[in-house]
């Protein structure tokens, strides 16, 4: 038995056969540094997966500053500490003037839940509004609106779930401004169906780049329209930036801006520590401080000292390594280089960039826009065995999902596109 093979069984008797685990043959890493990861064998592998990671595996500014923490102070937020104080302050200086509040806690699925509350309590509604096939998190009340893993206890009344807003494979083959009334008459149906039984709105909810929705062209105007109807609703705007935040998008620090829409509630998690458990929900001060008055929040781990040093180091190298500006700059060089293996492979069906963010959906057939489901999954683990690492997203899971760490560079960018043209050319 190899050594992947014991651990392996060993995992599957103490984990379960459940817990997922990616690729066909699975990874066994142990070290990793900036954009590259190592196995157990010394290989080396391209990260152009994960997002945590957000500025290089172990960057040493980050170790150091969680290091020099952890020697010093270790509690939580309910003593006085000039650090937590220090990265709210630098946190909330990065979002519009008002959102100037920020609650702390340790994941994303928390933020969510956490958003979702103070929505319920400031609003008095219950409905929520999200996407098909999103991911929001894990607890009970977000795995309602973590649609692409359908609840075995089902979608509750309060729930509307609406199509994600994709150019691509339009609602009803529409394109152009048609298409975008038909989504906005999709989150104006939602709306009236909550009405019509009783249940008032409370949010909605949504990801900045609707991410696992597979990264979809959003027509223009969308967001800024559907968000009008929320609001009139008396619902809040929450924007997910789980994934799409802290400069990933490259034109943008947060997702949210690229629609000029200011939401009421913005969410934080994944990047935020660089793999420190870190997550938080920055919002308008009317509403933190209306549900602090109502319920009783405490977090015991969220936004302790030594958290509020890693995401505060993140900070520092997001603005010394100007990654934000790497994002664009690169982010442009991967989509032109996507868009001349389009030319060369038909499998491609459209390109998708968004800063350091890229999706390339696979079809079958160019006219019918069949997905290629089973080829996107080929193309994964041919990639993996190649050593770069990349995944899948979207409701036909037939969309290549490429995030690296933001210090990724044309070097890294040349790699990746080399060993896909390699990988397309043999399927
Ligand atoms: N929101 C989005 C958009 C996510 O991608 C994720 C995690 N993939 C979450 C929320 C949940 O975060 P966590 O796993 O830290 O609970």
């Amino acid at each position: 038995m190899s050594s992947i093979d014991a651990l392996l069984e060993r995992r599957y008797r103490v984990l379960g056969r459940n817990s997922p685990l990616f690729y066909e043959r699975p990874l066994h890493l142990v070290r990793g540094e900036g954009v590259w990861l190592w196995d157990d064998a010394g290989r080396r592998y391209l990260d152009a997966y994960n997002n945590v990671p957000h500025v290089g595996h172990c960057h040493p500014h980050v170790v150091q500053a969680i290091a020099k923490q952890a020697a010093t102070l270790n509690t939580h937020t309910r003593y006085l500490h000039e650090g937590i104080v220090a990265y709210a302050e630098r946190l909330t200086a990065t979002f519009d003037p008002s959102l100037s509040m920020l609650m702390l806690a340790c994941t994303g699925s928390e933020a969510n839940e956490l958003a979702l509350r103070i929505a319920n309590v400031t609003s008095g509604g219950e409905g929520v509004i999200c996407t098909n096939f999103a991911y929001h998190g894990n607890t009970r009340a977000v795995a309602q609106i973590s649609t692409v893993f359908p609840p075995p206890e089902g979608f509750g009344p309060h729930i509307r779930a609406i199509p994600p807003p994709d150019s691509y494979r339009g609602l009803r083959g529409l394109s152009g401004t048609a298409l975008e009334d038909a989504y906005v008459g999709e989150v104006r149906a939602a709306i009236e169906s909550l009405a019509a039984q009783g249940i008032r709105l409370a949010a909605m909810l949504v990801c900045t780049l609707f991410s696992s929705e597979g990264l979809p062209h959003v027509p223009p105007g969308f967001m800024r329209r559907a968000v009008d109807l929320v609001r009139k609703a008396g619902g809040l705007y929450i924007a997910d930036e789980v994934q799409g935040g802290f400069g990933r998008t490259g034109r943008h620090m947060w997702g949210h801006e690229q629609y000029g829409v200011v939401p009421d509630l913005v969410t934080l998690g994944k990047p935020m520590g660089n793999g420190h458990p870190i997550s938080g929900v920055v919002g308008r001060a009317d509403l933190i401080q209306e549900f602090g008055g109502k319920v009783m929040y405490f977090n015991t781990f969220g936004g302790n000292p030594v958290s509020c040093a890693a995401a505060s180091a993140v900070l520092d190298v997001i603005q010394n390594e100007k990654l934000q500006e790497n994002a664009r700059v690169i982010g442009d060089y991967v989509v032109a280089g996507l868009e001349r293996l389009a030319q060369r492979h038909s499998i491609i069906g459209e390109v998708r960039g968004k800063g350091m963010f890229f999706a390339a959906d696979l079809v079958r057939d160019r006219a019918t826009r069949a997905p290629a489901g089973a080829e996107a999954k080929r193309v994964i683990n041919m990639m993996r065995d190649r050593g770069v690492l990349i995944s899948r997203i979207g409701p036909h899971d037939n969309i290549l999902k490429i995030r690296p760490p933001m210090p990724f560079t044309k070097e890294h960018a040349d790699l990746l596109l080399a060993t896909l043209d390699d990988v397309l050319g043999r399927l």
